[in-house]
């Protein structure tokens, strides 16, 4: 860590942009070859959150120049139909990537929807294949969000070799991917957790910290070692009904030596790493050039 840095906010809006514009640039190249990465996003029910997210993603596909389908479907459409639907578009040369909205209606299991994408278009990264890929070091999709975080750390230019890194969260789509990104990248990790006892004890020794919790305030000022580099995923609301993270931005901000706001920092790097990674799925495709 260096010691001058203190406090420089990582802004996930200006790194969407540039790798954005890469994956235009790429994708152009890939249509010149007459592929055009197509991403089908499934939306069932009409949860008004889940219509945003999907709106969003549809139209950051649409400005980079890819291909989208939007599909919506009635909140009562039967699991086996979503199923076949999904195997449809497995076979689909234009589709290279599947994309179901998360939450399901309550009759639909979203495991067996999830593991009935085809890996290869699987660029959520949440099968267990993708899963197993990205705990062996195979090259597969990784789960946006927490891939979206590595890039932010490495926008840093630190270095993860031989760090320690802390994720605060252990759930199947940020926090344990994130832990094995971490890994991945040669720095020690610890996982903490709704049963880890002081935490405080932990992120004090952490150069980086990652947190993805879900509630307010989870790490503080006092909590956080001088020029760490700080990530904030969660998506929480302030007494105002304001988006806010799990950091007290402010506070943590005094001492930590990078910081990602929030809103403005991860959240949209997730729909990026989703275009980055529907791009990847139609340049294996395509093959080399
Ligand atoms: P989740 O499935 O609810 O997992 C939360 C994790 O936090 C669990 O592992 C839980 O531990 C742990 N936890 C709860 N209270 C804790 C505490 N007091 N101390 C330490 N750990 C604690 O949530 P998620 O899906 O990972 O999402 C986490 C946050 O990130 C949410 O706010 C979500 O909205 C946000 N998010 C943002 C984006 C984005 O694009 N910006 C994307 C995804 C998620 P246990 O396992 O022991 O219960």
């Amino acid at each position: 860590m260096t010691d001058q840095a203190i406090g420089r906010i990582i802004d996930g809006v200006a790194l969407s942009g540039e790798l954005r514009a890469d994956v235009a640039r790429r994708t152009a190249a890939l249509v010149l070859r007459q592929v055009r990465p197509g991403l089908a996003v499934i939306l069932v029910g009409d949860d008004p959150a889940s219509r945003v997210y999907v709106r969003n993603k549809i139209k950051a596909c649409e400005e980079a120049g890819l291909y989208s389908v939007f599909e919506k479907y009635d909140e009562s459409l039967p699991e086996a139909d979503l199923l076949a639907r999904i195997a449809d578009l497995n076979q689909d040369p234009s589709i290279h990537g599947i994309l179901v909205q998360m939450p399901l209606p309550r009759h639909i299991d979203p495991h067996k929807v999830i593991e009935t994408i085809a890996t290869a278009k699987d660029v959520d990264g949440y099968s267990t294949l993708s899963a197993g890929e990205l705990m062996t070091g195979a090259p597969g999709f990784n789960p946006c969000t927490p891939y979206g975080c590595m890039k932010l750390i490495a926008s840093t230019g630190i270095a993860l070799r031989g760090k320690h890194a802390i994720v605060i969260g252990r759930s199947n789509t940020v926090g344990k991917p994130m832990a094995l990104m971490l890994l991945q990248q040669n720095a020690t990790v610890t996982i903490c957790h709704s049963a880890t006892p002081d935490l405080k004890r932990h992120t004090l020794q952490a150069d980086v910290v990652v947190a993805a919790v879900g509630r307010r305030n989870v790490l503080t000022a006092d909590m956080v070692k001088p020029g760490a580099v700080v990530i904030d995923v969660g998506m929480n609301r302030n007494d105002d009904g304001k988006l806010c993270g799990d950091v007290d931005f402010a506070g943590v901000q005094q001492v930590a030596g990078f910081i990602t706001p929030v809103p403005g920092g991860v959240g949209p790097m997730t729909i990026t790493m989703l275009l980055v990674n529907t791009l990847e799925a139609a340049e294996r495709t395509a093959g080399s050039p």
